[in-house]
């Protein structure tokens, strides 16, 4: 899958994470946060759970009050977009003159820039085969300066390596489901599973908890405390979910008296 921040002209060169490039991005350019509008954002699932707790809000609030939702271009999976303004420029909700209003937590999207990457396994931990191009920007100076990075040290610095690998189940999902035929389409129950489980991390939750999930699926104690204890687990255990409900692939399975029952009450 492919996440690019702008629409800008994108160098049509694949590059590795050894290769080089010339870069910085400070307070003292003209173009100082000229790039933070006008711009899609494509938000992963760890960037929307890292939102919601910065803005101390819900994952429906956030995503009711700062996102759009759309189906990845040549797909039908649902991805969420950062809204922005309607103002002039089509600015970034969080961008001020002096800088992002949530830095520390801004997307992964914004952590690239300017180098966007695309995944082509759908292999779980198998970056190898990720590439990463750069989207130049003819307004961006910050090609002009002299610190020069690898691609790998672009991406410590500014930590998305770190957010990629907690993505990677929902990566991997995307990669998988692009694999397949357009005329493979996911149902409307299953477009809703996927975006719940991977977007709406609270409503999710309370799936898990508060409905007949623990009791239909045969799920051991640990991996049950660490999801109700830490929403990163429990977003990872999210992705594996979806993995076997859409793909048939993983270690899930059901309690066959549970799922008896709760068929002879339905009948
Ligand atoms: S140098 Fe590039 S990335 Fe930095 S503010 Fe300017 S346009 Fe944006
Ligand atoms: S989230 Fe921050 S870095 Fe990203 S576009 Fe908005 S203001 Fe710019």
């Amino acid at each position: 899958m492919d996440n690019s921040k702008s629409t800008g002209v994108i160098h049509p060169v694949r590059y590795g994470r050894k290769d080089r490039f010339s870069f910085m991005c400070h307070k003292g350019l003209s173009c100082f946060t000229s790039c933070c509008r006008g711009i899609n954002i494509l938000l992963t699932p760890y960037d929307i759970l890292r939102l919601k707790k910065r803005l101390e809000l819900s994952s429906q609030e956030f995503l009711s009050l700062y996102t759009e939702v759309n189906l990845l271009e040549k797909t039908d999976i649902p991805v969420v977009s950062l809204k922005m303004l309607d103002d002039e420029k089509n600015s970034c909700p969080f961008v001020r003159d002096d800088g992002c209003l949530i830095y520390l937590d801004r997307p992964s999207t914004c952590r690239y820039y300017p180098l966007g990457v695309v995944s082509l396994s759908h292999k779980e931990h198998n970056q190898e085969e990720d590439f990463y191009f750069f989207i130049n920007e003819s307004h961006c100076r910050g090609f002009e300066e002299n610190r020069e990075w690898s691609i790998e040290e672009w991406r410590v610095d500014q930590g998305v390596d770190i957010q990629d690998a907690i993505n990677a189940g929902w990566t991997d999902l995307i990669v998988r489901k692009r694999s397949f035929p357009m005329n493979i389409q996911l149902t409307e129950k299953s477009k809703q599973l996927f975006f719940t489980a991977c977007y709406n991390i609270d409503e999710f939750k309370r799936f898990v908890f508060e409905s007949s999930f623990l009791t239909l699926h045969q799920i051991d104690e640990h991996t049950i405390t660490e999801i109700q204890a830490d929403e990163i687990s429990l977003l990872q255990f999210a992705f594996a979910w979806l993995k076997w409900i859409l793909f048939k692939d993983g270690n899930f399975s059901l309690d066959p008296e549970a799922v008896n029952r709760r068929n002879a009450t339905k009948a």
